[in-house]
């Protein structure tokens, strides 16, 4: 059984994607679900090679019950067409799947409840490669708190066959942080390269850098 950030044990339910769609849009575990219009479902193949997990649904999001719009997904689609890999096969999720009021953070008691829901749909969709948007999403899929500067554009496990590359949240680029479209650009390359098996898995980076090391002395 899989654990939260916090250290709690949480279940993944195995749901067919009508299931999953009717579990999301009827959840009431926390607070959000109270001023939501359209919570995030998920949106893109529910068979796709590669799935994007953004945090939480914002103003817009919210509206068209996306995982991401607007420049923030404009970036997301740019890079990932630089790499070669095409939008529409792309599965989008998010973290958080209702809308805060006022586009606040979500709370860790709100990241804790929907956390079965991103299971759920990892466990449906069975992806071979992860991207997640920032720190939030990394730390959740890992199910620990893990700095982003310490991990953004490595290759990681997640279990056998799938393969984690954390990167930075595309709305760092609308806030115009310094470098972080190049480092979006540089990561979607390396889960492009990862999935035509141009670039090992995550187990097969850790062996590589333990060798590098050793060698090093
Ligand atoms: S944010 Fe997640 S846990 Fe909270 S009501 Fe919405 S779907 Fe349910």
């Amino acid at each position: 059984m899989p654990e939260t950030r916090s250290g709690e044990r949480r279940e993944t339910p195995r749901r067919t994607p009508r299931e999953h769609a009717r579990a999301v849009r009827s959840c009431t575990a926390c607070g959000l679900h109270a001023e939501r219009l359209t919570p995030v479902v998920g949106e893109g193949p529910a068979d796709a090679r590669l799935v994007i997990v953004g945090v939480v649904p914002r103003r817009h999001e919210d509206l068209h019950g996306t995982a991401l719009a607007g420049g923030p997904r404009n970036v997301v689609e740019e890079a990932l067409t630089r790499a070669g890999l095409v939008p529409g096969e792309v599965r989008f999720t998010s973290v958080v799947r209702c809308r805060p009021p006022d586009d606040r953070a979500p709370e860790l008691e709100e990241v804790r409840a929907c956390a079965g829901h991103l299971d759920a749909e990892l466990a449906l969709v069975d992806p071979e490669v992860i991207v997640t948007l920032g720190e939030l999403a990394t730390s959740v899929v890992l199910r620990r708190p893990v700095p982003l500067a310490r991990v953004a554009g490595y290759r990681l496990d997640v279990r056998q066959g799938v393969t984690l590359v954390p990167t930075h949240h595309p709305s760092e680029v609308m806030r115009g942080v310094p470098e972080a479209a190049k480092a979006i650009r540089r990561d979607l390359a390396v889960a492009k390269a990862v999935l035509d098996g141009r670039m090992g898995t995550g187990a097969q980076a850790l062996s590589e850098l333990r060798s590098r090391l050793a060698a090093q002395g």
